[in-house]
């Protein structure tokens, strides 16, 4: 067909016209896809601040369940008895590990006013809307407490890179990581910890940190820990960790 001046004028209307459609199509998914995502995680952090209240209260009737029983004893003039704790296991010990070395790399990755940038989109946030987020699975055990792996980064990334986040949003989200990780780390650093992680997939009992192991790692981590406290004055730390640790071992 020959071009006339009105084909061209009206060609070039029905592009445009077609170019605006599908991007309003796209523009709607994206913002749906956000609130989509938003939801999951607010809910998935109401989930955990549930359980967390619900283990609080269990933790301190039991509490008091047992000071009464020694009131109650002092009352009748028998002897006081004492309730030990549990002996801690492996795994709450690295737990524990996990949660010190969790507030090690917010501390490192935030600034005087406990602001930090997310490590996978790049946006400031202060120290409440900040975890400590894990490139590679705190569930692969060798690499979990290396602090290269923990870096500072928002709940809605932390929650797209968890068990539960969108598939495709997650590989995003750890391409931008890897980014800012290699700019941070260096590049050999960071596929130095790739390899490690490699590794302890392959044979994840033989990489995992023994007892031994946590109970050698976790004065430093909390002597580490200190030493941060003490340079950010921004934060009012509310566990004693050392504290907690001696509970736990006594
Ligand atoms: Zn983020």
């Amino acid at each position: 067909m020959k071009k006339t001046r009105e084909s061209i004028i009206k060609s070039r209307e029905y592009k445009y016209n077609q170019y605006c459609f599908t991007t309003k199509i796209r523009k709607e998914q994206k913002i749906e896809k956000l609130r989509e995502q938003n939801q999951k995680n607010t809910e998935y952090q109401i989930e955990k601040i549930k359980r967390k209240h619900q283990s609080d209260l269990s933790k301190k009737k039991l509490e008091y369940e047992r000071k009464a029983k020694n009131e109650l004893r002092a009352l009748e003039g028998k002897p006081q008895r004492e309730y030990k704790q549990k002996k801690r296991t492996r795994n709450q010990k690295l737990q524990f590990a996990l949660d010190i070395a969790q507030e090690i790399v917010k501390l490192r990755d935030t600034n005087e006013n406990g602001e930090a940038f997310c490590i996978s989109c790049n946006q400031k946030k202060n120290w409440e809307e900040l975890a400590g987020g894990h490139r590679w699975s705190r569930r692969i055990q060798g690499v979990c407490l290396e602090l290269e792996n923990i870096n500072a980064q928002c709940h809605s990334c932390n929650f797209t890179t968890g068990p539960r986040g969108d598939k495709q949003a997650m590989e995003r989200v750890n391409l931008i990581y890897d980014q800012n990780a290699i700019e941070k780390y260096g590049l050999e650093k960071w596929e130095e910890l790739a390899v490690c992680k490699n590794q302890c997939v392959i044979d994840p009992k033989k990489y995992a940190p023994s007892e031994a192991h946590l109970n050698a790692l976790i004065p430093i981590l909390i002597a580490e820990n200190e030493g941060w406290r003490k340079q950010k004055k921004f934060y009012k730390p509310k566990k004693k960790w050392q504290n907690i640790y001696q509970k736990m071992i006594a």
